[in-house]
């Protein structure tokens, strides 16, 4: 898997300060995707073990309390990116307790294959869909458009 970006502080991407990783590869093409650039699963540069450790350290520095990691991209449950993304919310839950999972897929709950659901399976919160502009809201909290949803698996 590659990755486009990792904001080790962010106050942005879902609630409280949080670490998040913009992982690359989608294959939705939403009209008026922001984030167009990552599209490409050879977009970014590699995602390697070392990667992984840097989150795992910032979610457990004690410095910057961070309420959990953000999975967004690019789409977290990319075919390709499933295996890289299902060791890291594994070790997420089994090394930082306490700390929260959000994720934004173009995909829906209900769609899901059966290893996509094996990832969500350690998501906290899951905001699906694709982001459609004739449903876009401004205002909307968390989401881009009306037609996603905020599934909390987790009280949170
Ligand atoms: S799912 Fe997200 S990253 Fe993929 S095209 Fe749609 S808005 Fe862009």
């Amino acid at each position: 898997m590659n990755f486009s970006q990792y904001y080790s502080v962010d106050v942005v991407n879902g609630p409280g300060t949080r670490a998040t990783l913009f992982v690359s590869g989608c294959i939705h093409q939403c009209r008026g995707c922001y984030n167009q650039s990552t599209w490409s699963p050879d977009s970014g540069e590699l995602f390697t073990r070392e990667h992984q450790d840097q989150i795992i350290a910032d979610l457990n520095d004690p410095r910057i309390k961070r309420r959990g990691l953000s999975l967004t991209g690019g789409d977290p449950l990319y075919p390709g990116n499933l295996e890289a993304v299902l060791q890291l919310v594994t070790r997420v839950k089994a090394e930082c307790p306490g700390k929260d999972i959000w994720m934004w897929s173009g995909y829906l709950l209900s769609e899901l294959s059966e290893r996509q659901q094996e990832v969500v399976d350690y998501v906290d919160v899951l905001v699906d869909g694709k982001f459609e502009q004739s449903n876009a809201d401004p205002r909307l909290e968390w989401r881009g458009s009306s037609n996603q949803i905020i599934h909390y698996f987790k009280f949170v």
